[in-house]
């Protein structure tokens, strides 16, 4: 087509950005319309290849969702839970797993819910994506940043490196948050936002590991404590874990426990608040009930030393710092310890306590919290509610969950509603793309 005497490329639904939300949009947009009139649909991706953070996500099994039910995925997401109830609802972790199953993807169940490829291989996920983009006939262009989008009287066009303008009257913006920027995040997206007259919230790392003050914690690098909790606190508040797992790394501490919570802490670390992250290595046992198991071991194994006793409770790894901490002796006899030093094992055992000053950058966290607000965009459509044929999909969203498949999920199923959504624009702002 040509246009104000220069050659652009027409299509009914544009999107930006082959991650998981925008291929999901264009598969679904793609699919709809009769057998005669399909939606002319185009994927637009700057990286050589669709789904590179797809690649590395679940260290590099892809845990694509979770088998919660939408109440429990509307949980994990905190504020903007109720925000994605429809997208929930239109396209649930049911339907995506049966979506893979017919895109010949073998998938399984492990713990907590979490769903894998059963080949436990991200790389599958891609295939399959691949599979159903070409079986929806979209086309697919690769190795093409979009450089700026502006938008006159309802047609958005597209400015891309290297190839023709492309013009659309619906286009849906899936790039993605503004970590892991070497998979192609780079938050393009929030500055195309901008220049179509939206704001959006500050970008703060989520899902990310943290710093403390204490050097020591590097001493145990690698050390995964397993089978303990967490807790935050900062003044008379604190914010609590279940029971699970947390990693020790040379700058502070990592693992599922800690990511979790971890931007909730960013949060209150730009507050400036002081937080102590408070460990209880034994969250099994009260503190009464370890003094008394203190007290048994005294009375019968009351020569052996503190060093020696703690090999039972404790990783070989933790001893040193612990008995450094303590400021006994570890060669002490257990049968010389004073009520006092005995009631600081405990309460150490119970509270081991490390100072929280910060977290690792943006770029390194799995999710990026903040982004567009979700009072900006309509929940039954993914529509902006300030540019009428602009849409949003995935973490460009301000909402993001803790691990467990949950943010895929989000990114699936708010790719397909806006690709629903985009493809019948009038069908779905009378409501009908709703739950
Ligand atoms: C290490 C790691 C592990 C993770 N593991 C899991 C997990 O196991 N389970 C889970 O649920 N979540 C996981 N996540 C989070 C999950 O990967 C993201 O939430 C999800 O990928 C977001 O999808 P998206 O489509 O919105 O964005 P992205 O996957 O970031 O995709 C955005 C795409 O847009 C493209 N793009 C950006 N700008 C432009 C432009 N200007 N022009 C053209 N293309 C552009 C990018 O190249 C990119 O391909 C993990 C994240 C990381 C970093």
């Amino acid at each position: 087509m040509t246009a104000r005497g220069s050659s652009v490329d027409f299509y009914d639904v544009v999107v930006v950005g082959g991650g998981p939300a925008g291929i999901m949009a264009a598969i679904r947009a793609a699919s709809l319309g009769d057998a005669k009139l399909k939606k002319n649909v185009i994927l637009i991706e700057r990286n050589s290849s669709i789904g590179r953070k797809i690649l590395i996500t679940g260290k590099g099994r892809c845990n694509l969702t979770n088998s919660a039910d939408i109440d429990g995925f509307i949980g994990k997401f905190g504020k903007s839970g109720q925000f994605l109830r429809s997208a929930f609802y239109k396209f649930s972790s049911d339907d995506l797993r049966e979506f893979f199953k017919k895109n010949s993807l073998g998938i399984k169940v492990e713990r907590q819910g979490r769903v894998f490829p059963s080949d436990d291989r991200s790389l599958s996920v891609v295939k399959a994506l691949e599979k159903a983009l070409a079986d929806n006939n979209v086309k697919v262009l690769t190795g093409s940043r979009v450089m700026g989008i502006r938008e006159e009287g309802g047609i958005f066009s597209l400015k891309i490196e290297g190839a023709t303008e492309i013009w659309t009257k619906r286009l849906i913006l899936a790039t993605g948050g503004a970590s892991y920027k070497v998979t192609g995040s780079t938050g393009d997206g929030f500055h195309f936002a901008k220049l179509l007259g939206h704001t959006f919230n500050p970008l703060r790392p989520g899902l990310v590991p943290l710093k403390t003050k204490e050097r020591w914690a590097g001493e145990m690098q690698g050390l995964t404590l397993k089978n303990i909790s967490i807790a935050f606190e900062y003044g008379s508040k604190k914010i609590t874990s279940e029971v699970g797992e947390l990693l020790f790394t040379h700058f502070g501490v990592s693992g599922p426990l800690v990511l979790d919570l971890s931007a909730q802490v960013v949060d209150l670390i730009q507050e400036k608040k002081e937080v102590i992250l408070s460990i209880d290595l034994k969250p099994g046992l009260t503190g009464e009930q370890l003094d008394n198991r203190l007290l048994r071991e005294t009375g019968s194994h009351g020569s052996i030393n503190i060093k020696t006793l703690l090999k039972d409770l404790l990783p070989l790894k933790m001893i040193p710092v612990f008995a450094s901490t303590l400021n006994i002796d570890p060669a002490k006899r257990i049968n010389q310890l004073k009520h006092d030093e005995r009631h600081a094992i405990v309460k150490l055992l119970k509270a081991f306590r490390l100072t929280i000053t910060g977290s690792l950058p943006l770029e390194e966290a799995m999710v990026t919290c903040g982004g567009i607000p979700v009072k900006d965009i309509n929940p039954r459509t993914m529509e902006s509610r300030i540019k009428p044929g602009l849409y949003f999909a995935g973490e460009i969203i301000d909402a993001t969950a803790p691990s467990g498949g949950y943010n895929l999920q989000q990114a699936f199923s708010t790719g397909y509603l806006a690709g629903e959504s985009a493809a019948n624009p009038d069908f779905s702002r009378k409501g009908g793309a709703g739950a």
